[in-house]
This record gives C-alpha cells, structure tokens and sequence, in this order.
C-alpha cells in the first residue's frame, strides 16, 4: 500500500529530503495562486512557487513510483509558465505514474501550454471544473 499526498508550497520542504517510497496517488501545485474567485472558495493565496530544481531532486530522491500523478489541486495548474516542464521531468522520473497522469483545471489559459508537450510527458486524463453558484453563468 502506498501513500497520498497533496503536495504543495505549503508542504514541499517536509516531503524534500525524505527516501523514496511508493505512492499511490500523488497531487501536486507548483504554484499557489487561481485565476478564478469561486465564491465559496477561500483558500489564501500567494505568488509562492516550488523551485523547479528543488522539484527534481524530490523526484530523483523521494520517490520510488507512481500509481496516480496529479497537476492541480487546490490551485490552478495552468498559470505557471513552467506547467509543461514539471509534466516532461515528472515523465522522466521514477514518479511517472503507471495507471493514471492527470492534469485538473479550469482550462481558461490551457490554450497557452503545448499540448504536444503534454501528450509526449504520458498525459492521458484531462479533467475540467468551474462552478458558480448563479446557473446561467454555469
Ligand atoms: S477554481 Fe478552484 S481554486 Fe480557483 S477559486 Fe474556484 S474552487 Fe478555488
């Protein structure tokens, strides 16, 4: 049995270190901050980032595999610049996951990655949510 993580600018220096073990489902926020202001959504934000060397020697140290590979959890993966390179080092890694690779967003600058790139980095579930409250809107 392996373990679940949300990991985030919150939690990062904790988890960077530690051996490699196995998990099972590992989400993942490079960066803390959303382009949207859901209105029941009160998570702080900030303009706090996970150091992409510092996420590569988590990958290379601390992980042994992957079941389950998450971009986006509580915040919104789309507005780093760097999303497509955490996929292709995450491809290249130990934590390329073995069942699922899965990108979750609002989609609203999805447009601004290269697809390609993800594709080729063994994306293979796209997941999309917005919400509002008014239902026209939705
Ligand atoms: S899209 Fe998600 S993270 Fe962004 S405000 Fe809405 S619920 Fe919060």
């Amino acid at each position: 049995m392996g373990t679940t993580i949300n990991l985030n600018v919150h939690n990062f220096k904790h988890w960077l270190g530690k051996p490699a073990r196995d998990f099972d489902v590992l989400r993942f926020d490079a960066n803390n901050n959303c382009n949207i202001h859901c209105v029941y959504c009160a998570i702080q934000r900030s303009s706090e980032l996970i150091s992409f060397d510092d996420f590569r020697i988590f990958l290379s140290e601390s992980i042994a595999s992957a079941g389950v590979f998450q971009f986006g959890c509580q915040m919104e993966p789309t507005l780093d610049a760097r999303l497509c390179d955490f996929m292709t080092a995450v491809s290249q890694s130990p934590a390329k996951p073995k069942k699922l690779f899965r990108l979750q967003t609002n989609a609203i600058l999805l447009h601004r990655h290269d697809h390609g790139r993800m594709l080729e980095a063994g994306l293979n579930f796209l997941t999309v949510s917005m919400d509002s409250v008014d239902s026209e809107t939705f």
